[in-house]
């Protein structure tokens, strides 16, 4: 099956690139549930969070920057946002292909649905 966001680094899906690094993209998100909702995943495809090991910490490390860096950017470090990875079934992941969200611009709250 074909991995959506493979085919957003591959230039086959076009989408609304906010940056890209050699490593990551950062894109609008197609069904943003806030304000700003913002994908970070890496160029190469891992599938989920529990696919990564030691060998990915640097890429890890990478995503977590970049997403506080987008969030200046937007001007949602004083408000405050939301960094979210979803995992597996129950974690809620609907794409296979590794990717954390950026959510801000509205409350959040806790519990997460
Ligand atoms: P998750 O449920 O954590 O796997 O999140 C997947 C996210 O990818 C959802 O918020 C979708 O709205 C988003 N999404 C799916 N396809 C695309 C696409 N082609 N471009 C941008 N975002 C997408
Ligand atoms: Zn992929």
């Amino acid at each position: 099956m074909e991995c959506v966001f493979c085919e957003i680094v591959a230039g086959r899906v076009e989408t609304d690139k906010v940056y890209e690094s050699d490593d990551v993209l950062v894109i609008q998100d197609l069904n943003p549930v806030a304000p700003v909702h913002l994908l970070i995943f890496p160029r190469s495809h891992v599938a989920k969070l529990s696919a990564m090991d030691e060998e990915n910490a640097d890429l890890l490390s990478h995503v977590m920057l970049i997403a506080k860096r987008s969030a200046i950017e937007l001007g949602l470090d004083k408000s405050g946002y939301r960094v979210v990875i979803n995992e597996g079934a129950m974690g809620g992941q609907t794409v296979q292909h590794f990717h954390a969200h950026i959510l801000g611009g509205r409350q959040m709250h806790w519990p997460p649905g």
